[in-house]
């Protein structure tokens, strides 16, 4: 008798939850630095914390959750028909590496007042480009890795140094020769490509749409301009050690607006 009532508990529960299940699906990493994306009925508004989410003419959508994002959230889903739903989401915490470094002398852990002017106008600009939300799923393509080679830095971690917690790294490092050939992970449009900026050197920002950026730094070379399209595995440029690096390498970032997320996840994902 009670393996029947959870029979029909459970049956009762598969009513309910499979109409659902094709009104909203979420795939991804509800990890801090993951992203998910998601799929509903067209004309449905979405919003994370009450934050408004993007939401495509097909129902498609796409959130992710920084470095640091809490470890509960709410999507709030509000179908065209009027119905709502909250959903919690529960966002796994991580551990990131720290690395202490004492007795350093203090003009290696403060830059230099000479460079800040540049270094903030270069930095508006880059927040102005993670800003824009533009109404193309060009992020659908999925994500392949830009350049081969060893990872020599991932997401999330941090330096003290003297005891002041710098920023911490946001990108995914992959060190390569110089002059080795960086590919575009995924579909886009290139918003910056700029030879020499202060910290990444050479740099190559590309538009995802729905607020997915990503940042390709420290290239010799660029092969491509702001304003053209690129297809997901085009050569971009090559692998340098331009800007603030200490040997050659590829840093690979992706944000989601202000969301910093972690590249290496992604690859996982598409795989
Ligand atoms: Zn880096």
């Amino acid at each position: 008798m009670r393996k029947l009532l959870y029979l029909i508990t459970l049956l009762s529960f598969w009513a309910v939850a499979s109409p659902l299940a094709r009104e909203l699906t979420l795939n991804g990493d509800f990890v801090q630095g993951g992203l998910v994306v998601g799929k509903t009925l067209p004309g449905t508004q979405i919003w994370l914390d009450d934050r408004p989410v993007r939401v495509g003419e097909e129902g498609q959508f796409v959130f992710g959750f920084g470095r640091d994002f809490n470890s509960k959230a709410v999507l709030k889903v509000r179908f065209r028909d009027g119905r709502e739903i909250l959903k919690p989401l529960k966002i796994e915490k991580r551990q990131y590496q720290v690395e202490r470094i004492d007795g350093l002398p203090p003009s290696k852990v403060t830059p230099s007042d000479k460079f800040l002017a540049r270094i903030r106008a270069e930095n508006a600009e880059i927040a102005k480009i993670r800003s824009i939300d533009t109404n193309e799923n060009w992020f659908a393509s999925g994500w392949v890795l830009p350049v081969e080679g060893r990872i020599s830095g991932v997401f999330g971690s941090q330096r003290v140094l003297n005891g002041i917690p710098k920023r911490p790294h946001y990108g995914l490092d992959i060190a390569a020769p110089t002059g080795t050939k960086v590919i575009a992970s995924t579909d886009g449009l290139i918003r910056m490509a700029e030879a020499d900026l202060y910290y990444t050197g050479g740099t190559i920002m590309i538009d995802h749409g729905f607020g997915l950026v990503s940042v390709y730094s420290h290239l010799s070379k660029l092969y491509v301009k702001a304003g053209q399209f690129v297809k997901q595995g085009e050569a971009i440029g090559e692998v340098g050690s331009t800007g603030r690096s200490s040997g050659p390498h590829l840093d690979w970032r992706l944000n989601w607006f202000k969301e910093r997320l972690d590249p290496e996840l992604l690859l996982k994902q598409s795989n």
